[in-house]
């Protein structure tokens, strides 16, 4: 082995020595960093929910399975058949039938394809009489898609079964206009200016 040689390996290898180290100090920040973590949450509590044995409270504005409603005041069914829903709808999931009666009409069918509904709440703010509601669950998991073809005494079975949402037709619609102190006092004005 040549002088020459010797010294360009023993430059090569003081090089080499301080990157090596830098190297072997990431690994350890690395190390170090991961474990803090693994200790921090090793006596964290759990956030797991043991669904279905317990269940977490869900938010007013929740928008799970659908459902028809009774009327409050008179115990009737507050759907009236007018449709409305299943125009609206865009997967076009929801079916309806008006049975035309003296007072009011009714739906004589209902029907709504939950495996193919959206969720997105266009027949809920369409709807002029609160009839159809989403509300805070999710809970009819099944294998079977029949099973999810809903009928109008499961929607009603499904709106005393779980708690309502918040939304309603009337709610919504509500929010988009304008706010109904500025509606009246826009009124009073074009009064003032006619007079
Ligand atoms: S939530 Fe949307 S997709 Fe589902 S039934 Fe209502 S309108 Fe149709
Ligand atoms: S649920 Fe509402 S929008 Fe649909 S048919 Fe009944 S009243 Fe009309």
């Amino acid at each position: 082995m040549s002088d020459v040689q010797t010294a360009a390996d023993v430059r090569a290898l003081r090089d080499a020595t301080p990157r090596a180290a830098t190297e072997v100090g990431v690994i350890v920040r690395a190390i170090l960093g991961a474990m803090r973590i693994t200790l921090r949450n090793l006596f964290r509590k759990p956030v797991t929910v043991h669904y279905p044995d317990s269940q977490r409270a869900y938010p007013d504005r929740y928008r799970g399975l659908l459902a028809l409603t009774y009327d409050k005041e008179t115990g009737e069914e507050a759907c009236i058949g007018c449709r409305l829903c299943e125009y609206v709808c865009p997967p076009a999931v929801i079916k309806v039938e008006m049975l035309k009666a003296e007072k009011r009409n009714y739906a004589k069918t209902f029907t709504l394809e939950l495996y193919a509904c959206e969720f997105c709440e266009l027949c809920v703010q369409v709807c002029p009489t609160d009839a159809i509601v989403m509300t805070k669950s999710f809970d009819l998991s099944t294998t079977d898609r029949r099973e999810l073809l809903l009928d109008k005494d499961r929607l009603h079975a499904l709106g005393k079964q779980f708690e309502q949402s918040w939304a309603t037709g009337n709610k919504l619609r509500d929010m988009q206009g304008p706010p109904k102190m500025a509606r009246a006092e826009h009124a009073a004005k074009e009064e003032a200016a006619g007079a």
